[in-house]
């Protein structure tokens, strides 16, 4: 807060009050999207999945623990837990780990119906950008995907979670 505080009035003196009072406007009217949400019994099923991955976590590094579980349009559940390496670059999330053992075990042709993310550490863990995209290849975009926020569940139609994916369309 004391953070905060400085860089308001460093803004205040650059005449950019405006803009952070917008900004600031725009996550007090967010939170009420971020408030749980009542979830099925088939996501809480699957979330319950991942939070039991979680527990086989390899994080000596963060110490957070990450599991994902992916239901596939196959009826397959397939988990997967963050593996942390000591160079940390080569750390691979719970949820890309999971999306390779389910190409891995079911093959290329594959399709995601719904994601779920929990973690051990009782934080906010959306997917990070790399695994949305990595999801994006296999992924509906109706799919639910449901993770922890700061202040519950959070439960997005995965077209939300990843709007403009990378897509390769040369001409
Ligand atoms: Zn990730």
């Amino acid at each position: 807060m004391v953070n905060l505080a400085h860089s308001r009035r460093a803004l205040d003196v650059q005449g950019g009050v405006e803009w952070i009072s917008l900004k600031f406007h725009r996550v007090l009217m967010a939170q009420p999207a971020s408030k749980t949400n009542p979830l099925d019994p088939a996501l809480r099923d699957l979330l319950e999945k991942a939070r039991q991955a979680a527990v086989r976590s390899y994080s000596p590094y963060s110490k957070f623990r990450v599991g994902a579980a992916l239901r596939l349009t196959n009826g397959g559940i397939v988990t997967g837990t963050n593996v942390e390496n000591v160079s940390y670059g080569l750390t691979i999330c719970a949820e890309r780990a999971a999306l390779v053992r389910a190409v891995s075990e079911f093959g290329p042709e594959i399709r995601i119906a719904a994601v779920a993310v929990a973690n051990l550490n009782g934080a906010a863990s959306p997917p990070c950008g790399a695994c949305r995209q990595v999801l994006a290849e296999f992924v509906l975009p109706e799919a639910p995907v449901v993770f922890p926020v700061t202040d519950g569940m959070r439960t997005m139609a995965f077209r939300d979670v990843l709007p403009l994916a990378f897509e390769m369309k040369l001409k």
